[in-house]
């Protein structure tokens, strides 16, 4: 029985590595100590993509309209949420679930965004959550998608749509934000009738391409409104 215990709650906490006490504990996979940190700032933040503004007033730079370009905003998406900035504990954390494969971390994630998502600007009609699909050949090479690990535990709570396909494209890492967007066009498809209010969900939004793409292909299959949650920004 010990060993099987063990599979589904670890023993240490996936940031510190302290043994962890607690039924509690064992089923997020981290100690309270290092969970009670996880708590999103609470600071002005950007009306379109949710990052803490430092001086800059209701939008930060990169959210600005720029005159000369398409849009009079850079991102389809209505406004995002990020939770935490991904440095010091925060993108430990994520990488321990990631690369780690801290599974456990999951539980403990999904919670973080239903939590936040008290706060994030979207009306409570946007009941629909969607996740960002994971990069064509990720499955495939890695094994597992750790953002639909985390959608799992979500639609215990809300209505989760997975109605998203990747095609395979270059890896955006390398690539800057307008080259992250032509790189992406045509490559998210939406394979379902999205609900009318949607709220995409995503792990780290470095530059916002990846939302704003997925969130143009749910407008363009007829969602009116889309939001963006994501628990780490870049
Ligand atoms: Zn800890
Ligand atoms: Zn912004």
């Amino acid at each position: 029985m010990a060993g099987l215990r063990e599979m589904f709650f670890p023993a240490d906490c996936a940031l510190c590595g302290k043994m962890l006490l607690s039924a509690d504990e064992a089923f997020y996979g981290i100690c309270s100590d290092c969970a009670k940190n996880f708590q999103p700032e609470l600071v002005p933040r950007c009306s379109l993509c949710g990052k803490p503004l430092i001086s800059e007033k209701e939008r930060c730079m990169a959210c600005r309209e720029k005159p000369g370009t398409e849009r009079a905003v850079p991102f389809a998406f209505d406004a995002a949420f990020v939770v935490f900035p991904y440095v010091g504990k925060y993108s430990e954390l994520c990488k321990a679930y990631k690369f780690g494969r801290k599974k456990n971390i999951s539980r403990f994630f999904a919670l973080k965004l239903l939590e936040a998502r008290l706060i994030a600007p979207f009306p409570r009609e946007a009941a629909t959550w969607a996740p960002v699909p994971p990069r064509a050949g990720k499955i495939k090479e890695t094994g597992w998608d750790q953002v639909e690990e985390i959608a799992k535990i979500i639609e215990k709570s809300i209505d989760v749509q997975r109605c998203l396909r990747r095609l395979p494209s270059k890896s955006q890492k390398k690539l800057g934000k307008e080259k992250r967007l032509t790189n992406l066009k045509g490559k998210i498809l939406c394979t379902g009738k999205p609900a009318k209010d949607m709220v995409l969900f995503d792990d780290v939004f470095t530059t916002g391409s990846t939302l704003s793409v997925c969130a143009e292909e749910l407008k363009a299959s007829g969602a009116e409104h889309v939001y963006g949650i994501c628990l780490f920004y870049d």
